[in-house]
């Protein structure tokens, strides 16, 4: 039987350097106080109090132009625990693939 010689291609590093920032569309409980700045918080329904979202779904705090956190130093400890890499980060980044830059 003949081989057909192929080669793997290398499957798309995960980085948040070339991610449209997905994770930050997500609502983001702040249930410690990180020191985020008032008018990056808003309340949801049940009183609680969440990262302000702008009408185009993305957190308040992110830099439309470089898709960083403004906030990085103060950012709430929902954002420092969502692991790059985690199965939660390939969900979001599979949702939306268009917006990758
Ligand atoms: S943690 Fe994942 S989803 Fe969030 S910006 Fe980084 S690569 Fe994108
Ligand atoms: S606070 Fe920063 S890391 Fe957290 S969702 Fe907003 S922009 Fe993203």
């Amino acid at each position: 039987m003949k081989t057909i010689p192929h080669t793997q291609i290398a499957e798309t590093a995960v980085t948040c350097s070339t991610c449209a920032a997905c994770c930050c569309q997500l609502e983001v409980m702040l249930i410690t106080d990180t020191g985020v700045p008032e008018r990056f918080i808003d309340t949801d329904d049940w009183g609680g109090e969440v990262m302000l979202r702008l009408d185009d779904g993305w957190c308040a705090a992110l830099d439309r132009n470089s898709m960083m956190c403004t906030i990085y130093e103060k950012r709430p400890l929902i954002c420092r625990e969502f692991e790059m890499g985690a199965p939660e980060c390939i969900d979001e980044r599979q949702g939306i693939t268009t917006a990758y830059r």
